[in-house]
Protein backbone atom coordinates (compact mmCIF):
# COMPACT_ATOMS: atom_id res chain seq x y z
CA UNK A 1 0.00 0.00 0.00
CA UNK A 2 1.13 3.14 -0.77
CA UNK A 3 0.61 6.57 1.88
CA UNK A 4 0.66 10.06 0.83
CA UNK A 5 0.34 12.33 3.87
CA UNK A 6 -1.72 15.69 3.36
CA UNK A 7 0.20 18.21 5.57
CA UNK A 8 -2.44 20.44 6.74
CA UNK A 9 -1.61 21.22 10.46
CA UNK A 10 -4.73 20.12 12.63
CA UNK A 11 -6.88 18.48 9.42
CA UNK A 12 -3.75 16.96 7.87
CA UNK A 13 -5.20 13.51 6.54
CA UNK A 14 -3.25 10.30 4.81
CA UNK A 15 -4.05 9.22 1.29
CA UNK A 16 -4.22 5.30 1.03
CA UNK A 17 -3.92 3.37 -2.36
CA UNK A 18 -3.75 0.17 -3.15
CA UNK A 19 -5.67 -2.84 -4.51
CA UNK A 20 -8.98 -4.16 -2.44
CA UNK A 21 -9.25 -1.00 0.18
CA UNK A 22 -13.18 -0.75 0.17
CA UNK A 23 -12.72 -4.34 2.42
CA UNK A 24 -10.53 -2.56 5.08
CA UNK A 25 -12.60 0.88 5.31
CA UNK A 26 -14.23 -0.14 8.33
CA UNK A 27 -10.37 -1.00 10.07
CA UNK A 28 -9.21 2.23 8.99
CA UNK A 29 -12.51 4.28 9.85
CA UNK A 30 -12.24 2.23 13.58
CA UNK A 31 -8.09 4.11 13.75
CA UNK A 32 -10.14 7.93 13.43
CA UNK A 33 -12.00 7.25 16.54
CA UNK A 34 -15.48 8.72 15.35
CA UNK A 35 -18.84 7.73 16.45
CA UNK A 36 -20.59 4.68 15.53
CA UNK A 37 -23.47 6.19 13.52
CA UNK A 38 -22.65 6.89 9.75
CA UNK A 39 -23.23 7.48 6.85
CA UNK A 40 -22.48 5.81 3.43
CA UNK A 41 -23.36 8.08 0.28
CA UNK A 42 -22.83 6.65 -2.97
CA UNK A 43 -25.19 6.33 -6.43
CA UNK A 44 -26.97 3.39 -7.78
CA UNK A 45 -24.17 1.97 -10.75
CA UNK A 46 -21.22 2.66 -7.96
CA UNK A 47 -23.62 1.38 -4.95
CA UNK A 48 -25.17 -2.50 -6.79
CA UNK A 49 -21.30 -3.03 -7.10
CA UNK A 50 -19.24 -1.57 -4.04
CA UNK A 51 -22.16 -0.32 -1.55
CA UNK A 52 -22.41 -4.32 0.23
CA UNK A 53 -18.77 -4.27 0.78
CA UNK A 54 -18.34 -1.10 1.94
CA UNK A 55 -21.25 -1.40 4.47
CA UNK A 56 -19.95 -5.12 5.64
CA UNK A 57 -16.56 -3.75 6.44
CA UNK A 58 -18.05 -0.88 8.82
CA UNK A 59 -20.72 -3.23 10.74
CA UNK A 60 -18.00 -5.68 11.30
CA UNK A 61 -15.43 -2.96 12.54
CA UNK A 62 -18.40 -2.32 14.82
CA UNK A 63 -19.88 0.43 12.81
CA UNK A 64 -23.78 1.35 12.46
CA UNK A 65 -23.74 2.44 9.01
CA UNK A 66 -26.78 4.23 6.71
CA UNK A 67 -27.12 4.13 3.15
CA UNK A 68 -27.95 6.92 0.91
CA UNK A 69 -27.56 6.42 -2.65
CA UNK A 70 -28.10 8.82 -5.35
CA UNK A 71 -29.31 9.35 -8.81
CA UNK A 72 -25.87 8.98 -11.32
CA UNK A 73 -24.79 11.58 -13.21
CA UNK A 74 -24.40 15.47 -12.54
CA UNK A 75 -27.74 16.35 -12.05
CA UNK A 76 -27.37 14.95 -8.39
CA UNK A 77 -25.40 17.63 -7.43
CA UNK A 78 -27.79 19.46 -7.10
CA UNK A 79 -29.73 21.72 -3.56
CA UNK A 80 -32.95 19.18 -4.33
CA UNK A 81 -30.61 16.09 -3.78
CA UNK A 82 -29.12 17.76 -0.49
CA UNK A 83 -32.49 18.64 0.42
CA UNK A 84 -33.37 14.49 0.42
CA UNK A 85 -29.99 13.73 1.77
CA UNK A 86 -30.09 15.92 4.93
CA UNK A 87 -33.39 14.75 5.70
CA UNK A 88 -31.87 10.51 5.32
CA UNK A 89 -29.05 11.82 7.45
CA UNK A 90 -31.51 13.40 10.20
CA UNK A 91 -33.59 9.98 10.10
CA UNK A 92 -30.64 7.83 10.68
CA UNK A 93 -29.46 10.51 14.05
CA UNK A 94 -26.76 11.58 12.96
CA UNK A 95 -24.57 13.07 15.55
CA UNK A 96 -21.77 15.80 16.21
CA UNK A 97 -18.93 12.71 15.74
CA UNK A 98 -20.21 10.52 13.18
CA UNK A 99 -19.01 10.81 9.81
CA UNK A 100 -19.85 10.54 5.91
CA UNK A 101 -18.65 8.22 3.57
CA UNK A 102 -18.12 9.00 0.02
CA UNK A 103 -18.19 5.97 -2.39
CA UNK A 104 -17.91 6.86 -5.80
CA UNK A 105 -17.10 9.66 -8.14
CA UNK A 106 -16.59 13.04 -8.48
CA UNK A 107 -20.26 13.38 -8.17
CA UNK A 108 -21.00 11.43 -5.01
CA UNK A 109 -17.31 12.91 -3.41
CA UNK A 110 -18.63 16.83 -4.20
CA UNK A 111 -22.16 16.10 -3.06
CA UNK A 112 -20.68 13.90 -0.05
CA UNK A 113 -18.22 16.51 0.94
CA UNK A 114 -20.72 19.31 1.18
CA UNK A 115 -23.39 17.51 3.41
CA UNK A 116 -20.64 16.85 5.36
CA UNK A 117 -19.27 20.24 5.51
CA UNK A 118 -22.84 21.43 6.12
CA UNK A 119 -24.55 18.97 8.19
CA UNK A 120 -24.52 19.77 11.91
CA UNK A 121 -22.42 22.45 11.54
CA UNK A 122 -19.62 19.90 9.77
CA UNK A 123 -19.13 16.14 10.03
CA UNK A 124 -15.81 14.29 9.86
CA UNK A 125 -15.56 12.78 6.26
CA UNK A 126 -14.34 9.88 4.60
CA UNK A 127 -13.95 9.61 0.62
CA UNK A 128 -13.27 6.44 -1.22
CA UNK A 129 -13.14 7.85 -5.01
CA UNK A 130 -13.80 5.26 -7.41
CA UNK A 131 -13.14 6.95 -10.68
CA UNK A 132 -9.67 7.80 -11.74
CA UNK A 133 -10.38 11.26 -11.88
CA UNK A 134 -11.81 11.24 -8.18
CA UNK A 135 -8.81 9.36 -6.95
CA UNK A 136 -6.28 11.59 -8.75
CA UNK A 137 -8.05 15.40 -8.63
CA UNK A 138 -11.16 15.92 -7.27
CA UNK A 139 -10.93 13.33 -3.61
CA UNK A 140 -7.78 15.46 -2.79
CA UNK A 141 -7.95 19.30 -1.50
CA UNK A 142 -11.02 19.67 -0.04
CA UNK A 143 -13.34 21.41 -2.61
CA UNK A 144 -16.57 20.75 -1.91
CA UNK A 145 -20.03 21.59 -3.57
CA UNK A 146 -23.05 21.53 -5.58
CA UNK A 147 -24.51 22.98 -8.69
CA UNK A 148 -27.24 25.94 -9.38
CA UNK A 149 -28.79 26.42 -12.52
CA UNK A 150 -26.38 30.00 -12.87
CA UNK A 151 -23.61 27.53 -12.66
CA UNK A 152 -21.47 24.71 -12.01
CA UNK A 153 -19.82 24.30 -7.87
CA UNK A 154 -21.42 27.91 -7.30
CA UNK A 155 -22.01 26.76 -3.59
CA UNK A 156 -19.68 24.82 -1.63
CA UNK A 157 -16.98 25.11 0.92
CA UNK A 158 -13.03 24.16 1.77
CA UNK A 159 -14.07 20.81 3.75
CA UNK A 160 -10.91 18.35 4.23
CA UNK A 161 -11.30 14.45 4.24
CA UNK A 162 -9.93 12.72 7.38
CA UNK A 163 -8.98 10.38 5.13
CA UNK A 164 -8.34 8.99 1.64
CA UNK A 165 -8.46 5.61 0.39
CA UNK A 166 -8.34 4.92 -3.55
CA UNK A 167 -9.29 1.43 -4.10
CA UNK A 168 -6.63 0.54 -7.51
CA UNK A 169 -9.42 -2.43 -8.01
CA UNK A 170 -12.04 -0.12 -8.54
CA UNK A 171 -11.33 1.39 -11.84
CA UNK A 172 -11.59 -2.31 -13.15
CA UNK A 173 -15.36 -1.69 -13.74
CA UNK A 174 -15.20 1.90 -14.81
CA UNK A 175 -16.39 2.35 -18.17
CA UNK A 176 -13.28 2.47 -20.52
CA UNK A 177 -14.30 6.35 -21.57
CA UNK A 178 -14.79 7.31 -17.70
CA UNK A 179 -11.12 5.59 -17.41
CA UNK A 180 -9.80 7.63 -19.93
CA UNK A 181 -10.88 11.17 -18.81
CA UNK A 182 -8.98 10.59 -15.78
CA UNK A 183 -6.01 10.02 -17.64
CA UNK A 184 -6.30 14.05 -18.80
CA UNK A 185 -6.19 14.54 -15.28
CA UNK A 186 -2.69 12.18 -14.92
CA UNK A 187 -1.15 13.94 -18.21
CA UNK A 188 -1.77 17.32 -16.81
CA UNK A 189 0.37 16.42 -13.80
CA UNK A 190 3.09 15.25 -15.60
CA UNK A 191 3.09 18.70 -18.04
CA UNK A 192 2.27 21.22 -14.94
CA UNK A 193 4.96 19.52 -12.04
CA UNK A 194 7.00 16.45 -13.09
CA UNK A 195 8.39 15.69 -16.46
CA UNK A 196 9.87 12.12 -15.38
CA UNK A 197 6.01 11.54 -14.56
CA UNK A 198 5.02 12.30 -18.21
CA UNK A 199 8.27 10.39 -19.96
CA UNK A 200 6.99 7.37 -17.47
CA UNK A 201 3.35 7.99 -18.24
CA UNK A 202 4.83 7.80 -22.67
CA UNK A 203 6.60 4.74 -21.44
CA UNK A 204 3.68 2.99 -19.45
CA UNK A 205 0.87 4.08 -21.41
CA UNK A 206 -0.21 0.46 -22.93
CA UNK A 207 0.11 -1.04 -19.13
CA UNK A 208 -2.46 1.86 -17.50
CA UNK A 209 -4.88 1.39 -20.60
CA UNK A 210 -4.84 -2.24 -19.21
CA UNK A 211 -5.78 -0.73 -15.78
CA UNK A 212 -2.59 -2.83 -14.44
CA UNK A 213 -2.30 -2.45 -10.41
CA UNK A 214 1.55 -1.62 -10.62
CA UNK A 215 1.42 0.74 -12.79
CA UNK A 216 -1.51 2.28 -11.50
CA UNK A 217 -0.53 2.64 -8.30
CA UNK A 218 2.79 4.48 -9.08
CA UNK A 219 0.76 6.86 -11.12
CA UNK A 220 -1.97 7.57 -8.75
CA UNK A 221 0.28 7.51 -5.71
CA UNK A 222 2.21 10.78 -7.76
CA UNK A 223 -0.38 12.07 -8.66
CA UNK A 224 -2.09 12.83 -5.61
CA UNK A 225 1.42 13.72 -3.59
CA UNK A 226 1.61 16.46 -6.91
CA UNK A 227 -2.21 17.44 -5.90
CA UNK A 228 -1.17 17.47 -2.22
CA UNK A 229 2.10 19.37 -2.38
CA UNK A 230 0.01 22.17 -4.46
CA UNK A 231 -2.81 22.10 -2.48
CA UNK A 232 -0.63 22.11 0.53
CA UNK A 233 1.21 24.86 -0.41
CA UNK A 234 -1.93 27.18 -1.36
CA UNK A 235 -4.99 26.01 0.27
CA UNK A 236 -7.62 28.67 -0.98
CA UNK A 237 -6.06 29.26 -4.29
CA UNK A 238 -3.70 32.59 -3.66
CA UNK A 239 -1.52 31.25 -6.55
CA UNK A 240 0.00 28.15 -7.23
CA UNK A 241 -2.87 25.78 -6.64
CA UNK A 242 -3.38 28.09 -9.98
CA UNK A 243 -1.74 25.67 -11.83
CA UNK A 244 -4.11 22.85 -11.62
CA UNK A 245 -6.13 24.86 -14.05
CA UNK A 246 -4.46 24.04 -16.91
CA UNK A 247 -5.74 23.40 -19.73
CA UNK A 248 -9.29 24.31 -17.74
CA UNK A 249 -9.83 27.97 -19.24
CA UNK A 250 -10.40 26.58 -22.55
CA UNK A 251 -11.78 23.31 -21.48
CA UNK A 252 -14.27 24.76 -19.34
CA UNK A 253 -15.54 26.89 -22.08
CA UNK A 254 -15.71 24.12 -24.51
CA UNK A 255 -17.74 22.16 -21.61
CA UNK A 256 -19.30 25.23 -21.10
CA UNK A 257 -20.63 25.92 -25.33
CA UNK A 258 -21.03 22.87 -26.29
CA UNK A 259 -24.22 21.53 -23.93
CA UNK A 260 -22.66 20.07 -20.89
CA UNK A 261 -22.66 15.89 -21.57
CA UNK A 262 -21.23 16.37 -25.18
CA UNK A 263 -17.75 16.06 -23.84
CA UNK A 264 -16.89 14.59 -20.29
CA UNK A 265 -14.51 17.17 -18.19
CA UNK A 266 -11.97 14.76 -19.06
CA UNK A 267 -12.33 14.65 -22.63
CA UNK A 268 -12.98 18.65 -22.79
CA UNK A 269 -9.86 19.20 -20.69
CA UNK A 270 -7.83 16.99 -23.19
CA UNK A 271 -8.57 19.69 -25.94
CA UNK A 272 -7.99 21.94 -23.90
CA UNK A 273 -4.84 21.38 -22.66
CA UNK A 274 -3.58 20.54 -25.85
CA UNK A 275 -4.77 24.29 -27.16
CA UNK A 276 -2.83 25.37 -24.37
CA UNK A 277 0.29 23.66 -25.27
CA UNK A 278 0.52 25.47 -28.36
CA UNK A 279 -0.45 29.30 -26.90
CA UNK A 280 2.76 28.24 -24.79
CA UNK A 281 4.65 27.86 -27.88
CA UNK A 282 3.54 30.92 -29.07
CA UNK A 283 3.66 33.55 -25.72
CA UNK A 284 6.26 31.45 -23.59
CA UNK A 285 8.58 29.55 -26.11
CA UNK A 286 7.12 26.14 -24.95
CA UNK A 287 9.55 24.03 -27.45
CA UNK A 288 8.12 22.59 -30.67
CA UNK A 289 8.94 19.19 -30.10
CA UNK A 290 6.68 19.54 -26.41
CA UNK A 291 3.86 20.58 -27.71
CA UNK A 292 4.12 17.16 -30.03
CA UNK A 293 4.80 14.90 -27.10
CA UNK A 294 1.77 16.73 -25.31
CA UNK A 295 -0.56 16.07 -28.09
CA UNK A 296 0.60 12.48 -29.13
CA UNK A 297 -0.05 11.36 -25.05
CA UNK A 298 -3.42 12.63 -25.21
CA UNK A 299 -3.82 10.32 -28.54
CA UNK A 300 -2.55 7.55 -27.07
CA UNK A 301 -5.08 8.00 -23.89
CA UNK A 302 -7.69 7.84 -26.51
CA UNK A 303 -8.74 11.46 -25.94
CA UNK A 304 -9.61 13.86 -28.50
CA UNK A 305 -7.10 16.46 -28.92
CA UNK A 306 -9.54 19.79 -31.25
CA UNK A 307 -12.92 20.17 -31.77
CA UNK A 308 -14.03 22.15 -34.57
CA UNK A 309 -15.71 25.40 -34.17
CA UNK A 310 -17.24 27.65 -36.63
CA UNK A 311 -16.73 31.46 -36.21
CA UNK A 312 -20.09 32.13 -34.43
CA UNK A 313 -19.33 29.19 -32.09
CA UNK A 314 -15.52 30.15 -31.54
CA UNK A 315 -17.02 33.58 -30.19
CA UNK A 316 -19.04 32.03 -27.96
CA UNK A 317 -15.94 30.24 -26.84
CA UNK A 318 -14.07 33.55 -25.84
CA UNK A 319 -17.35 34.87 -23.87
CA UNK A 320 -17.56 31.41 -22.01
CA UNK A 321 -13.90 32.26 -20.91
CA UNK A 322 -14.47 35.40 -20.10
CA UNK A 323 -17.06 34.43 -17.84
CA UNK A 324 -14.78 32.22 -16.19
CA UNK A 325 -14.79 31.93 -12.01
CA UNK A 326 -11.55 32.52 -12.35
CA UNK A 327 -11.18 35.44 -14.67
CA UNK A 328 -9.97 38.76 -13.07
CA UNK A 329 -11.12 42.34 -14.20
CA UNK A 330 -12.28 40.85 -17.65
CA UNK A 331 -9.07 40.03 -18.48
CA UNK A 332 -8.60 36.15 -19.32
CA UNK A 333 -5.76 34.53 -17.11
CA UNK A 334 -3.85 31.41 -18.49
CA UNK A 335 -1.20 28.81 -16.93
CA UNK A 336 1.20 28.08 -19.75
CA UNK A 337 4.00 26.17 -20.02
CA UNK A 338 7.96 26.77 -20.22
CA UNK A 339 8.79 23.16 -20.68
CA UNK A 340 7.10 19.75 -19.61
CA UNK A 341 7.46 19.55 -15.72
CA UNK A 342 7.16 23.28 -15.59
CA UNK A 343 4.06 26.22 -15.83
CA UNK A 344 3.87 29.86 -15.05
CA UNK A 345 0.32 30.86 -14.11
CA UNK A 346 -1.24 34.60 -14.70
CA UNK A 347 -0.30 34.69 -18.42
CA UNK A 348 -1.89 37.18 -20.40
CA UNK A 349 -2.59 35.70 -24.17
CA UNK A 350 -3.64 38.52 -26.70
CA UNK A 351 -7.40 37.35 -28.03
CA UNK A 352 -5.98 36.68 -31.67
CA UNK A 353 -3.49 34.27 -30.48
CA UNK A 354 -6.54 32.53 -29.24
CA UNK A 355 -8.01 32.53 -32.50
CA UNK A 356 -5.08 31.16 -34.42
CA UNK A 357 -4.55 28.46 -31.70
CA UNK A 358 -8.44 26.87 -32.36
CA UNK A 359 -7.58 27.28 -36.31
CA UNK A 360 -4.64 25.03 -36.09
P1 LIG B 1 -16.23 11.90 -12.11
O1 LIG B 1 -15.39 11.26 -11.07
O2 LIG B 1 -15.68 11.76 -13.47
O3 LIG B 1 -16.64 13.29 -11.74
P2 LIG B 1 -18.92 10.67 -11.74
O4 LIG B 1 -19.05 10.69 -10.27
O5 LIG B 1 -19.95 11.41 -12.53
O6 LIG B 1 -17.53 11.08 -12.25
O7 LIG B 1 -18.89 9.16 -12.27
C1 LIG B 1 -18.89 8.88 -13.63
C2 LIG B 1 -19.81 7.70 -13.92
O8 LIG B 1 -19.15 6.50 -13.60
C3 LIG B 1 -21.09 7.71 -13.12
O9 LIG B 1 -22.12 7.21 -13.93
C4 LIG B 1 -20.80 6.74 -11.98
O10 LIG B 1 -21.97 6.15 -11.49
C5 LIG B 1 -19.91 5.72 -12.65
N1 LIG B 1 -18.93 5.08 -11.79
C6 LIG B 1 -18.14 5.67 -10.87
N2 LIG B 1 -17.26 4.80 -10.36
C7 LIG B 1 -17.49 3.61 -10.98
C8 LIG B 1 -16.87 2.32 -10.91
N3 LIG B 1 -15.82 2.11 -10.12
N4 LIG B 1 -17.38 1.34 -11.68
C9 LIG B 1 -18.43 1.58 -12.51
N5 LIG B 1 -19.03 2.76 -12.65
C10 LIG B 1 -18.56 3.78 -11.89
ZN1 LIG C 1 -10.22 19.09 -14.06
Amino acid sequence: MRTIHVPLGNRSYDIKIAPGLIDRLGRECARLKLAARCAIITDTNVGKRYAKAAFNSLATAGFSPALIIVQPGEAAKSLKTVQSCYDQLAGHRLERKSFIVALGGGVVGDLAGFLAATYLRGLAFVQVPTTLLAQVDSSVGGKVGVNLKAGKNLVGAFHQPKLVLCDLDTLKTLPDREFRAGLAEVIKYGIIYDGKLFAQLERNMPKLLECDSKALAVVVARCCEIKAEVVGQDETEKGLRAILNFGHTIGHAIENISGYGKFLHGEAISIGQVAAAKLSHAVLGLPERDVERIENLFRRAGLPVRTRLNSSKRQKLIAAMRLDKKVSDGEIKFVLGERIGRVAWSQHVPENQIHQVLDS
